[in-house]
């Protein structure tokens, strides 16, 4: 249990003095963040982030989340990130650790269906509820055999449409911060980040 409390593996992967992101630390306020992180690195994929005692769950999703039951989304598991990345959106210089844009492509909670959330993600079956801006209602999370790989499926409620005609990725591309796409972020934007977080963001050409 030890190193799924540290953030070692986030911290060991990035070099703080050249990329924006946040430096990596147990939060202690248990606010049940759920956020997705459109992240346009080498290939453009969809980094899929659950709060859990006190650090981000994190999943890169390629193809993104999915609203129609019958269909089910890869998502790879990486290490865990400190709850303060969920607020970041910004550039990650060329050459670093996921060098990209990062846009806030969505944020909320999350809600546990099961009484022990912990236990249900250490068994590999995480089944909750999204409160957000714009994902909503039941999904799961299932772990496959080989530890690294999940799957992430919508349940069937209200929330749930067929892929064949909504597709949410192309519905709502842009940031839930900014309203801006990937291209308009890497255009206009650079955030600061200090010891606490956000400090400041900048036009680029101001
Ligand atoms: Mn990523």
């Amino acid at each position: 249990m030890a190193d799924f409390m540290k953030l070692d593996a986030y911290n060991k992967k990035r070099d703080f003095k050249k990329t924006p992101e946040p430096t990596g630390k147990i939060s202690h306020k248990h606010k049940n963040l759920f956020v997705i992180q459109k992240h346009a690195a080498s290939h453009l994929h969809y980094d899929f982030r659950l709060e859990l005692n006190g650090v981000l769950l994190s999943w890169a999703v390629p193809k993104g989340p999915c609203l129609d039951p019958t269909v089910k989304r890869l998502a790879m598991q990486v290490e865990d990130h400190p709850v303060n990345y969920g607020h970041f959106e910004g550039i990650i210089p060329q050459g670093e650790y996921g060098g990209g844009t990062v846009m806030l492509w969505d944020e909320g909670i999350w809600l546990s269906e099961d009484e022990n959330p912990k236990a249900a993600y250490e068994k590999g079956h995480l089944r909750f509820e999204l409160k957000a801006k714009k994902l909503n209602g039941k999904w799961s999370l299932i772990r496959l055999k080989d530890k690294k790989s999940w799957l992430l499926i919508k349940a069937k409620d209200n929330f749930a449409k067929p892929l064949k005609q909504y597709d949410i990725t192309i519905a709502e591309p842009n940031s839930v911060l900014t309203g801006e796409s990937i291209d308009e972020i890497a255009a206009n934007y650079q955030h600061v980040w200090g010891k606490k977080g956000l400090v400041k963001k900048l036009k680029k050409h101001d």
